[in-house]
This record gives C-alpha cells, sequence and structure tokens, in this order.
C-alpha cells in the first residue's frame, strides 16, 4: 500500500538556522498570514503573500500550500527563488503553488522597489473585479487609489510565464492592482505597508459594493478634490500608511492568540 502523504501542520523551529534578518522577515509575513485572516481576507488555503528575504539572492518566502492561514508560522514557510524552485522548505508533503510564484515572482522580479506582494481573492475584491467601472472614488478610503491602482484583464489562472510582462506591465509604478475576474493585489516597500494597503482596497471594494447595492445615485468629489486628496495618502506625502499601525496589529495578534490552538505566528 502507498504510504499517506505528510500532511501534518507542525513545524517545528528553525530560527537558530537561518539569520537574523531572514527571521525577521519570517516572523512579519506569518503575522501578515494572521492579520489577512483576521481581516476576512482569505479563500480556504488558497492564495499566497510572499516577502523578499534580505540579501542579494533574490530569494522570496511563500507559504507551504495546503495549510490555513491560521496555520501558518515563521518555520513553515518555504523559499524559493524567482523561478519558483525550493531552496529550502519544511520536510512535508506540502509544496508550493506555481501559480503563486508565477503572479509574485513577476512582481518581485520587475520591482526592487516592492518587498511585500499580497493576492486575495475576497468576496468583495472579485466582485469590484467584475464591475466595467473599476473602483470608484466613493469614500476617503477608495479616493487615495483614483490615479494610483492598475487593472489586468484575465488570461486564465496564472500558471504562464508568458503572462508575467503583462502583469508587470498592467501594475506598472503602482502598489494596488485590479485582476479583472479574479481578485486584488496589493504590493510595498515592507509588509506593514502592504498589509495596510490591502485592509484599504479591501474596505474600499466593500464600501463600493454595498454602496452600489443600495440602488441609489452615489456623490463623487470634484476632480481638485480626488487628485489633491490622493496625493495626500501617497506614502511619500505624509507618511508611509502601515508603519505606526503595525506595532498595534501586532498586540492584536498577541492577544488572540492567548485564546487560540493554533501555534504562534513567531514559532
Ligand atoms: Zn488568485
Amino acid at each position: 500500500m502507498d504510504k499517506l502523504p505528510n500532511y501534518q501542520a507542525d513545524f517545528r523551529s528553525i530560527r537558530d538556522e537561518v539569520s537574523a534578518a531572514e527571521w525577521q522577515a519570517r516572523v512579519e509575513l506569518a503575522a501578515c498570514y494572521r492579520l489577512i485572516d483576521y481581516y476576512g481576507m482569505t479563500d480556504l488555503t488558497y492564495n499566497h503573500i510572499t516577502v523578499r528575504v534580505p540579501g542579494p539572492e533574490h530569494h522570496i518566502l511563500i507559504n507551504l500550500y495546503g495549510l490555513l492561514y491560521k496555520e501558518i508560522t515563521a518555520s513553515s514557510l518555504a523559499k524559493i527563488d524567482l523561478d519558483g524552485n525550493i531552496v529550502c522548505k519544511p520536510d512535508t508533503d506540502y509544496y508550493v503553488n506555481k501559480a503563486g510564484y508565477i503572479i509574485h515572482g513577476a512582481i518581485h522580479r520587475a520591482r526592487p522597489d516592492v518587498r511585500c506582494v499580497i493576492h486575495t481573492h475576497t468576496r468583495a475584491g472579485m466582485a469590484v473585479a467584475a464591475m466595467k467601472c473599476g473602483l470608484l472614488p466613493i469614500s476617503q478610503t477608495s479616493i487615495r487609489f483614483e490615479g494610483h491602482i492598475g487593472y489586468h484583464d484575465y488570461e486564465g489562472p496564472a500558471v504562464e510565464r508568458e503572462e508575467q510582462e503583462r502583469l508587470v506591465r498592467d501594475l506598472g509604478s503602482h502598489n494596488a492592482l485590479i485582476l479583472r475576474s479574479h481578485g486584488l493585489l496589493t504590493c510595498g516597500p515592507s509588509i506593514p505597508e502592504a498589509f495596510n494597503l490591502m485592509y484599504q482596497l479591501e474596505l474600499a471594494c466593500r464600501t463600493q459594493v454595498d454602496a452600489m447595492a443600495a440602488r441609489t445615485d452615489l456623490v463623487l468629489p470634484s476632480k481638485e478634490t480626488l487628485a489633491t486628496t490622493a496625493h495626500l495618502y501617497q506614502p511619500g506625502t505624509r507618511r508611509p500608511y502601515g508603519i505606526l499601525e503595525w506595532p498595534a496589529m501586532l498586540r492584536l495578534l498577541d492577544a488572540e492568540q492567548k485564546n487560540s490552538a493554533f501555534p504562534p505566528y513567531s514559532s
């Protein structure tokens, strides 16, 4: 009889086997998975969040395919190169999803300013991704994306390398992308900033779905107000959004973990 696959989800700590900088990146990335879960942005075990490992090798950390975001720990993450080759991963039959590194690898390769990429399939994100009008600037939360978001047309599941250049083209220099008929993507120079932007984009999409479902005419600010407001929310204008908020996010996770049977993200 064939051996059953090893789909255990308890992972031994590799803290002593990686550099301090890589461990820090692992803990932050695991925290980000937990936060995406906490704020209701998961899709069973699908999707990925990736971060570039500090150092010259251009390696990225990614989740094993098959774990809940609630189960992801610093030690459970796989390290891959930008072509999807495994550099190291836990001793388990869980593997790395090809569509993950097609989307994430393309952006990490093309955008050296980006350290973290987040992709989701939320109900509100998919709803707005299905709307011809795209994301509307109907709230302060969504106005920050006015002129600062790209759109990528659907080509089927992202498993072909040829799609990578079109993904990169459609993202351009933005940090947010709506994948038509598919979902949302944000990226940023750090995990806290990419997470904060995804939180804002998700909230903007939820708000738009609610407002449009009310079947009434919507108010849009003037072009000048939109442009000024969008500018005021860019990371270089006032402050990089997400950095101030991050310690509070970690306190939230630490408090949540006290009542959780799932392993601590920092293990
Ligand atoms: Zn996807």
